[in-house]
Formats: structure tokens, sequence, C-alpha cells
């Protein structure tokens, strides 16, 4: 028993020895560890404590005595003879790890110590066992290191760069984003991440990495070559080896901007002619009217209409149609000096800007030149033709004080200039407004129709050929007129925008969409598919839009999924915040958001980003142009690679040839919409085409 006495407490020496040994008995048996006090030369077991005994299925008291390979079954004991040995031989401490199945079958891990005691001092006597259990440690352990595994392949196979790092400092980074910004994976580590932007950027980068807020930004990488790369930061923090670590996913977005920048660009001008479109040259001219208000000077907008080009376009075909469009843009940008502004709308209608215009005879002096010019006879492809131009004139500031006002009245001047022969040109003035008065009494039928409910809805489908299904369907407004027939909403939509009649046609439009929508419903799956209405501008920036829109949809019993919303662009310039709020409230609710007559000129690629659209579609013009204009084709890629990257899904509007049908499949369109698939129909026929399985001209 002397051995024992070595491991009393000092302390605890008060009273008999055998109080001392009980009072050591307990306090190793409510130790966390398993203890056991070994004669060195035999391995006969002198002590153990409650818990040692336990784990090898003895009681503490019958233990002692027994030898250590009898204790822990021959098995353990050859495994752990070479422990044993090398503590006999060195007589110095050892430690090692072992599994054991404990009593219960458990498997469990233990770490061991073994510790020599000299007695007398410099000889060997006793060998202590310490056994800890870390089961949970080195389970928690294993744990820590299989998930450093799954993230460290994770890192290896992502698509994204991703870097960590503490403090700003590297600590690990994936191979992507090693070859994105080219430095090897041991050069990276260590190196503060803001040697990896561009020096301008790096104040705003470390304001991020200070702040400790995970937020997504974009910013500029810097490769070691010097290449600066356009990324997306997406930054998080995480616990990582037990210590807090930011993890950056890096993203390059070059393809999303060059693609931003090509449509920027192509989409302020018109792809057939080369001239700037509607919305470049309401930027120029709203450009020109300021500079004009400073200056104190006119500013002439001539609106320009060829006279006969229809009749050309129908008897001799596009291709002759588009070759005068091009022509006569020549000669229009020819006639005029550099400074002023040529521009073609659509169709065969121009409009000429003159920025610094003076007394109305030098304009009438213009006007003439421009029609001599445009009038001279043209030879295509063997046709000589003739065409001639009708001009109408307004000036800033008495006929207008905006772009939109002076190309309005501009227009109405001209209708007076056709209605008076032709090849003409005329001033506007306030009486000869016909075009107001023909929309003033449009205005007043307009008020009666909304309460006589002369409207229908037409429907026309929109088509996934890809997985040749119908995945959705645009409400599109008509008038039955009681004398004039079917109107077109192209005539009287504007009329109505500008007064609040706008209102009531559009909450029945939304109601009656949507109650089209419940029939379907109920009429089986062909019919599953979300109806998407045309906001108006009065409509959207209406207060009650939102309110009015949920309102309809639980008076439909309709879950706002079957439901889509196509606004403009435009429409989103107004007030952004407010227009921001709207749409997220209307997608909260499931409804569906699309962006109509994408790339018309008033792109603000910021929406695209910051609002949550879930769709393009790309404007009629483009699609028309597709097959023949390059241009076209450099757009409407650059669109659908620019809403895929953003996750937005593309519809073509206005497919009318299996060419364009095919280009658009090429390009990777999500949807078409167009003639060629079906025009817009009555709901009773639209239902018909759907339950005979849409069957169109191109299908496969
Ligand atoms: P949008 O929204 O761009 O509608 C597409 C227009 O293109 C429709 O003209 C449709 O009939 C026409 N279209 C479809 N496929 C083809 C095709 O292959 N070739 C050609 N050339 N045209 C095609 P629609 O019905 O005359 O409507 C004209 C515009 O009036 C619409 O343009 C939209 O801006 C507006 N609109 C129509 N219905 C409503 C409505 O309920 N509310 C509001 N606010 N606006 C409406
Ligand atoms: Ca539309
Ligand atoms: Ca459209």
């Amino acid at each position: 028993m002397s051995a024992l006495q070595l491991t009393i407490n000092p302390s605890a020496q008060t009273g008999s020895a055998q109080s001392q040994l009980e009072q050591l008995r307990l306090v190793a048996d409510t130790l966390p560890a398993q203890i056991a006090l070994y004669e060195a030369g035999t391995m006969h077991c002198l002590f153990a404590n409650k818990q040692y005994a336990q784990l090898y299925g003895c009681d503490e008291k019958k233990i002692v005595g027994m030898h250590l390979q009898e204790i822990i079954g021959a098995a353990g004991y050859q495994a752990i003879q070479p422990m044993i040995d090398e503590f006999l031989r060195t007589e110095a401490a050892v430690n090692y790890e072992r599994v054991v199945q404990s009593p219960d079958g458990q498997q469990r891990t233990i770490e061991v110590t073994l510790t020599p005691h000299f007695d007398p001092p410099g000889q060997l006597s006793t060998c202590c066992v310490l056994i800890s259990d870390i089961t949970r440690h080195r389970e928690a352990q294993r744990r820590v290191k299989e998930s450093e595994e799954r993230l460290s392949k994770f890192l290896d196979a992502s698509a994204e760069g991703i870097l960590f790092h503490q403090g700003g400092f590297t600590t690990d980074i994936n191979p992507v984003l090693c070859r994105m910004i080219g430095y090897q994976y041991d050069e990276a580590i260590g190196r503060s991440t803001l040697e990896f932007v561009v020096p301008s950027e790096r104040a705003r980068v470390a304001a991020v990495i200070a702040s400790g807020k995970e937020v997504n930004y974009e910013t500029i990488a810097l490769h070691k070559d010097g290449t600066q790369i356009p990324v997306e930061l997406i930054v998080r923090s995480l616990v990582r080896e037990g210590e807090i670590t930011r993890m950056t996913i890096v993203r390059d977005i070059r393809d999303r901007r060059k693609a931003q920048q090509q449509i920027a660009r192509l989409a302020l001008h018109d792809p057939l002619t080369g001239l700037p479109n509607r919305g470049q040259l309401l930027q120029s001219m709203s450009h020109c009217i300021e500079i004009a208000q400073l200056e104190n000077q006119r500013v002439a907008c001539l609106f320009i209409d060829l006279d006969n080009f229809k009749r050309v376009n129908d008897s001799l075909g596009h291709h002759v149609g588009d070759e005068l469009l091009k022509i006569v843009a020549g000669r229009l940008r020819r006639t005029l000096r550099e400074s002023d502004v040529v521009s073609r709308l659509g169709g065969d209608e121009f409009v000429v800007v003159l920025p610094d215009a003076h007394e109305s005879a030098d304009i009438g002096k213009v006007a003439g030149k421009l029609i001599e010019a445009v009038s001279e006879p043209i030879t295509i492809h063997r046709h000589l033709l003739s065409v001639t131009p009708s001009i109408g004139v307004a000036m800033y500031p008495q006929d207008g004080k905006t772009a939109d006002t002076l190309i309005k009245n501009a227009d109405a001047a001209m209708y007076l200039a056709k209605n008076s022969g032709r090849a003409n040109y005329r001033f506007f003035n306030a009486d000869i407004s016909q075009a107001a008065y023909r929309a003033f009494l449009l205005e007043s039928e307009l008020t009666e129709a909304v309460r006589r409910q002369e409207f229908a809805l037409y429907f026309q489908p929109q088509f996934d050929c890809k997985a040749n299904r119908l995945v959705g369907v645009e409400a599109l407004i008509r008038w039955k007129h009681p004398q004039r027939g079917m109107v077109n909403p192209a005539e009287f939509i504007p009329v109505a925008e500008g007064h609040r009649m706008m209102l009531p046609i559009s909450r029945w439009v939304l109601n009656e969409a949507l109650a089209m929508q419940k029939h379907w419903r109920a009429a089986g799956n062909a019919m599953q598919c979300p109806v998407a209405i045309n906001l108006s501008s009065m409509q959207f920036n209406s207060e009650d839009f939102v309110a009015e829109v949920l309102q309809a949809l639980q008076v439909h019993d309709l879950p706002g999924a079957c439901l889509e919303v196509e606004l403009t662009e435009r429409m989103l310039t107004n007030d952004a915040p407010a227009s921001a709020a709207k749409l997220a409230e209307l997608k909260r609710a499931g409804v569906k958001i699309a962006i109509d007559d994408f790339g018309t000129g008033y792109s603000s690629m910021v929406h695209l980003r910051t609002l949550p659209i879930d769709r393009l579609k790309i404007d009629r013009s483009f699609v028309n142009d597709l097959t023949h204009a390059r241009d076209a084709l450099a757009i409407s890629s650059a669109i659908i690679n620019l809403a895929h990257s953003l996750g937005l899904e593309v519809t073509a509007e206005g497919v009318e040839t299996q060419a364009q049908c095919d280009a658009l499949n090429k390009l990777g369109c999500d949807a078409l919409q167009g003639y060629l698939i079906a025009r817009p129909m009555p709901a009773a026929e639209f239902e018909a085409w759907v339950q005979n399985g849409c069957v169109w001209a191109g299908q496969v």
C-alpha cells in the first residue's frame, strides 16, 4: 500500500490511514476520469477508481490484485504491449489513444497517460494510469474535419470564385478565383484581399470588411497582370475551424456588363438606318431644350412622314421598303448640319431637331430643302421610285416645352400638311390641332364606351418551343365601337392614358382577365398558365393600384402566381422608389412581373438588377429585323444573355416567321409570342385553340 500513499494529497493527511484512504477513494470516484495504479514490475492492479473498473466491467474492490491483461482482455493487452514496454524501458510518461468497447457495447475513444512513480527515489515502483474519455471531443473534431472537407470539395468544385479571409487577410481561396485573378494558391494566402481590387475601390472594400456586414455589392477586381474585372461580391460570415471567417463569393460579371453596354448602345439606335431612335431622340431633344432655355433660343422639331411608303412596302416587299428607308435616312442626314438631330421614330416616321432655330422663314427653307432632297427619284432593284415627305413643324418654346409635346404637336402639324396636298410642310398652331380634335372625339366616345361596356379582351398565347408548352397568355383589349367597328388599342389607349377614364378601363381589364383565368382553371390542365395584363401608367401610378390587384385576386379566389403584369421601362422612371415598393408588394403576393417592349430606349439597367422582375419581353421591332439586320440579332442576343445572367426569362414579341422563330430558339429565348403561333383571339377561340392541342405552323 506504500505506493498508494504517494498519491495522497498532503492536505488530506488527517485522521486515520483508513479514513484517508476513504477520502482518497471518494475524490478518485468523483473525478471525471478513470484512474488506476499498477505495480510496475508485475502489472498487477493496486488501485482503481469506480470509473476505471466500470470501463472494463469490473468492481473497484475486486479489481485490486488482478493482472492488467486479465482486466483489459488479451486483445487489448496485446494492443498496448508496445506502450507498456516503452514505459518500462524509458521509465518516463507515455501517452496514447485507443478505441475500446465499453461494457454497454459502445465504442469509446480514450486517451491514456501512464505516469511513473519512483519509490524509493530512482527505482520505478508504480505506474499510474489516467484515462480520459475523449469520444465526444474526437467526434466533434471528426465533424469539423468532415465539414471542412465538404467545404473544400465545394470550393474546388464551385464554378464561382470563393475567398476566405480573416480581418482582410486571405486564409483560403479556390482554384476558380486563383485563375480569375491570376495568383497561385500559395501566393494568394496571407495576402491582403485589398490587393485583389483596383486601388480606387480599396477604401470601399475596406469599409465593408470593417463593418462585418453580410452584403452583396459590385466592385472591380484586379488581375495580377493589371486587367480590371468587374465582379459581383457576395459576402457572408461563418465559423470555420472555430474562428469567425468572412467568405466572399466572387462572380465575374464581364459578360453581363458587356451585354448591358451593348444594349445601352444599341438601344439608342435604329438598327435599320443607324439613326438615333426615339429614346435617343428624347434625350438629345431634352438636352437641346435645356440649352435653349438657358440661352433664350428656339428649337424646331420637324416631324417627317413619307407619303406613299406603305404602297411601296406592300407592292414591292419589305426589303425594298427597308432600302428606301435607308436611302431617305442618308438624304436627310446629308441635307442637314452636323449639329442637327436626325432620328427615326419607327416605320416611315422621322424626326429632325434644329437646336438653334431663329426665324420661321429659315425653318421653312430647311423644310423645303428636306422635301426636295427626299423627293429625288430613287432606283432600288431596278424599280424607279419616288416618295415625298410631309412635314409638320413645332417650335420650342411657343408650341411646347417638352420633347414629348413638341413631337406630338409636330405630328399634328404633319397631318395638316398631308391633308393639304402632301409633299408639303406646315407649322403647328393652336387651331390646327386636328389630331387633338380627333382625340377629343375619341375621348368623349371613350367615356361612353366605359359606361356601355364596349370593350372585349383578346388573348394571345405565349409558347415555349423547347418544351412545346403553353407558358402564358397575354390579354389585349379591343374596343367594339358601334359605328367604327373594332378599334385597336394603339388608337385609343394613348387618348385614354391622358385622362382618368383609363382607370375604369384598366380595372375592367384586370377583372375580366382574372374572371377568364378562373374559368380556365376550372376547365382543366391544358389551360393552366398565368394571364398577362398590360398596365397603364395611370393605373400603375395610382395610389390604390396594388390594393386593387390584391383585392381582385381575392374576389376571384386566385393565387397571385396566375397573374403577370406587363409594364414598360418608362413607367418605372417616374418615381423609382414608389415603383420599387409597389412591385415588391406584388411580387410578395406571387404576381409575376414582366418588362414590356424591352430595348426601345428607356432602359435603365439599374432597374433590372434592383427590381423584382421575372421576365423581359423583347420588343417587336428587334424581332422584326432579326433575320436581316445584324444589330437586331446582336441586341436580341445581348438582351437574352443579360436576362439569363440576372435569372430572368425572355419572351420575344411579334414573331411572324419561321426564320425568326428559329433564330430566337437558337439564341435561347424562353418563350415566343406572335402571329406565327397565333393572333390575339377572343376567349372562346383561344380556349378551343388550347383544347385542340395548341397547333401552329412552325411546330415540329
Ligand atoms: P403590346 O403590349 O406590345 O402588345 C403586343 C401587340 O403586338 C398587340 O397589339 C398584338 O396584337 C401585336 N402583335 C402580337 N403578335 C404580333 C405579330 O406577330 N406581328 C405584329 N405586327 N403584331 C403582333 P394590340 O393588341 O394592337 O395592342 C397594342 C398595344 O396596346 C399593346 O402593345 C399595349 O401596349 C396596348 N394595350 C393592349 N391592351 C391593353 C390593355 O388592356 N391595357 C393597356 N394599358 N394597354 C393595352
Ligand atoms: Ca404587352
Ligand atoms: Ca410589347
